[in-house]
């Protein structure tokens, strides 16, 4: 995953379960991404089901 501000890859930092309302479990796996040159944090959505999910920070 590359910073959307900056370009540069991005480290995975993290993965923590979220609620999500639009999924039936009720729950889906973020993936944290960390961007070492600008410090942006981009949350990335691991696809449990078919659905569309639409993240905002
Ligand atoms: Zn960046």
């Amino acid at each position: 995953m590359r910073c959307p501000n900056c370009g540069t890859l991005m480290n995975r930092h993290a993965e923590k379960p979220i609620k999500d309302p639009h999924v039936p479990e009720g729950e889906v796996i973020a993936s944290i991404h960390y961007c070492p040159r600008c410090g942006k944090v981009e949350a990335e959505l691991e696809p449990l089901l078919n659905s569309e999910i639409n993240f905002r920070e």
